[in-house]
């Protein structure tokens, strides 16, 4: 093994960057950063069927927006196809691969045979030169995939850095399609000749690759290559106890961000979700690099809680300075097709309450766009009791100066004058201006209008 650190991630680009693979980018990430190694960032093309160029443009804003910021890549398998081949042909040549013309419908036979004996389906080895045997004549017009010859007998094993030693035997596993006939490489074999020459010394992933791992040692010896560490993270539960898939809700990163989550929020919830650095809940994007040396990595799932997200957001939604606030805010708006200057000004008041971004949209929304009361609010608070009292509210308001204090005493006194109570007026005032009944304090609240939205929206009544 090389003595440097080296991770990667490598994401097929099927698909948006989904938080699993996030996740295990931020293991990969924090744990070369912790050890000053290296990180590389690989895209794994190779199904070019179902790989599209907009994923890969998903995937690298996913990483830039987390700024899990890589040392060398993207690497585009597609673009290494010269390098697979010549390591097949040599592989070949030493007879640790060889070429199976074995047709589909040969290959249905000879499953549909297997399993009426009551065996596991596998390849029956029937094109693996053996000392001894007789090969049939490759058939005309059939392309050859190469196989590789995996070793018969014996037993793979690794000490997993999640899951502890992990033995798997050879009979279990039958010989790999390593290259399609088109000449393109399968998983398993274009993921060893990478992560081999791209010096890769600690290799996690999901665990729903532990099953390929022999497979991949096997190949790995078989080149002579040093092998990497193995650290198969466990998968992430929905809230249903069920695996997170793209059916069960929002699991890409860039939904993520278009929710109004933050990415210093998600950096923090995805690390804790399966690895734990005793007690802390929260911690900063250089607490977890020098505190992530790969040890305490669950062995056991990790559950997916939105509402434990929602409380690590609201966390650094509140941390941050007003004006970096106002700046998403104005984004989230921007997406609302409402343009908004100045968001600062306004953004203070109401973050307290608010776990994302789209929350504090909503909120700050009025300041720059037109209310609706509804008419259930209309007629529940802005009631013929309260209603004479307007006329006297605006005329205070308009003869105020236009601070907290005035807006305050303009209330009071039309209160005194018309008999009301406090939350009469209030409620009434907050859904005519507002749009809603329920708002921190109603003079803070208009005073971050100006008085002439204050009086137009009043004067609807
Ligand atoms: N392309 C594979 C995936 O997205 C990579 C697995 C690995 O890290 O080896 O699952």
């Amino acid at each position: 093994m090389t003595n440097k650190i080296r991770t990667r991630i490598a994401p097929s680009p099927t698909g948006f960057l989904h938080l699993g693979t996030a996740r295990t980018a931020l293991y990969s990430w924090a744990f070369a950063r912790h050890f000053g190694g290296e990180f590389v960032l690989r895209i794994e093309d190779t199904d070019v069927a179902r790989s599209t160029q907009d994923s890969v443009d998903q995937i690298l804003a996913s990483m830039k927006w987390l700024g899990l910021d890589y040392d060398e890549g993207p690497i585009y398998q597609m673009q290494r196809l010269d390098r697979y081949r010549a390591v097949v042909d040599q592989l070949i040549a030493e007879g640790k691969a060889y070429r199976c013309y074995t047709t589909p419908e040969e290959l249905d036979a000879m499953r549909e045979a297997q399993k009426a004996r009551g065996e596991k389906t596998h390849y029956d080895g029937r094109w693996r030169p053996e000392p001894g045997k007789r090969l049939p004549e490759p058939p005309a017009g059939v392309q050859a995939v190469i196989r590789f010859a995996n070793p018969k007998d014996g037993v793979v094993t690794w000490d997993d850095l999640c899951k502890g030693p992990i033995s798997i035997a050879n009979r279990e596993i039958d010989d790999l399609i390593i290259m399609r006939a088109d000449g393109v490489p399968t998983y398993n074999f274009a993921v060893v000749v990478d992560d081999w020459d791209m010096q890769i010394s600690h290799v996690f992933r999901g665990d729903e690759h532990v099953n390929n791992t022999p497979w991949q040692i096997n190949i790995f010896n078989a080149l002579g290559a040093p092998l990497p560490l193995f650290g198969h993270v466990p998968v992430i539960l929905g809230d249903d106890g069920q695996k997170l898939s793209k059916r069960r809700g929002a699991v890409s990163v860039t939904a993520y961000e278009e929710n109004g989550f933050l990415p210093e929020a998600m950096l923090n919830y995805l690390a804790r979700l399966g690895w734990s650095h005793g007690d802390e809940e929260l911690f900063s994007r250089e607490q977890l690099v020098a505190w992530f040396d790969g040890s305490h990595l669950s062995k056991s799932p990790a559950q997916w809680d939105p509402a434990k997200l929602a409380w690590v957001n609201a966390h650094y939604l509140k941390a941050l300075p007003d004006d970096r606030l106002a700046e998403l805010v104005a984004a989230q708006l921007q997406r609302r097709g409402i343009a908004a200057a100045d968001v600062a000004r306004v953004v203070g008041l109401f973050k307290d309450r608010c776990s994302t971004t789209v929350e504090l949209a909503d909120w700050v929304a009025m300041y720059y766009a037109e209310v609706q009361p509804t008419a259930d609010d209309l007629a529940a608070h802005v009631t013929e009791l309260v209603k004479p009292a307007l006329p006297t509210l605006c005329d205070k308001l308009a003869a105020a100066e236009w601070n907290k204090a005035a807006i305050a005493a303009a209330i009071k006194e039309t209160l005194g004058a018309h008999g009301l109570k406090m939350p009469q007026l209030a409620h009434a005032i907050r859904v005519l201006v507002c749009g809603r009944p329920q708002t921190p304090s109603i003079d803070a609240v208009l005073e971050l209008f100006s008085k002439e939205t204050v009086l137009t929206r009043l004067q609807r009544a």
